[in-house]
């Protein structure tokens, strides 16, 4: 790949690191300039990709780009969070919420729409939700505060609820939540549980790590519930 480097006198000049190339990268047009600075906004996308990405929708056929941006406008207009169980929806209440075959007394909580999408995909859950919106992380200035924490307190004093499960990640922010919240709801009368953690099938025993390995041991079910 050619890359020129240009100076502010627009020179080219060679041998520049390339961090200084990305931080002083000049543009022919401010148009494209506006587009590459916004883009490079989105986590995970450097300058250099966003300029790539740029240069890649101007190549398209102008009416997939207009659908893009169209997408993008209805996307932050009209999207809502539902007002029952705090994912992103299209509708005040959400489908899953609004859907009566739906077991309205077990709400499983997890941190955000992909761990509802990944446990809808199972096709085995066939309670509720409760998106949190994060986890309880002191480093990064999340406390229980910032989560849809009290609304589940609500949900479970209301008495509709008889089981809460626990489905956030197994990490030091996850345990956090799950006992902050198991704290939370521990004067009602309504079961909590967590997702089973062990051995992922396919995985090999002998490379597990010793936490999860334990853990398995310890939480052993009758063969016949393996199957
Ligand atoms: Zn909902």
């Amino acid at each position: 790949m050619l890359i020129v480097w240009l100076d502010k006198e627009r020179k080219i000049i060679e041998n520049i690191p390339r961090v200084l190339y990305l931080c002083c990268m000049i543009f022919s047009s401010k148009l494209l300039e506006n587009a590459v600075s916004e883009v490079a906004q989105l986590p995970g996308i450097g300058k250099r990709t966003a300029l790539r990405l740029v240069l890649h929708l101007l190549k398209q056929p102008k009416s997939q780009t207009h659908h893009l941006a169209e997408a993008l406008i209805q996307l932050t207009e009209e999207i809502v969070l539902c007002k029952q169980c705090h994912n992103i929806s299209d509708v005040e209440v959400c489908e899953i919420c609004a859907n009566p075959l739906r077991k309205k007394e077990v709400i499983c909580v997890v941190e955000d729409i992909r761990d509802v999408m990944a446990i809808e995909n199972t096709g085995q859950y066939k309670g509720l939700y409760h998106v949190l919106g994060g986890k309880i992380s002191p480093i990064e200035g999340v406390g229980p505060q910032h989560l849809t924490i009290d609304t589940l307190v609500e949900k479970v004093r209301s008495g509709a609820v008889k089981e809460v499960v626990f489905a956030l990640s197994s990490t030091v922010e996850g345990d956090t939540t799950n006992f902050y919240i198991f704290k939370q709801l521990e004067p009602f009368d309504v079961a909590v549980s967590t997702i089973a953690r062990g051995i992922a099938i396919g995985d090999e025993l002998q490379y597990a790590d010793q936490l999860t390995l334990g853990r398995s041991i310890l939480h052993r079910v009758p063969f016949e519930k393996s199957l």
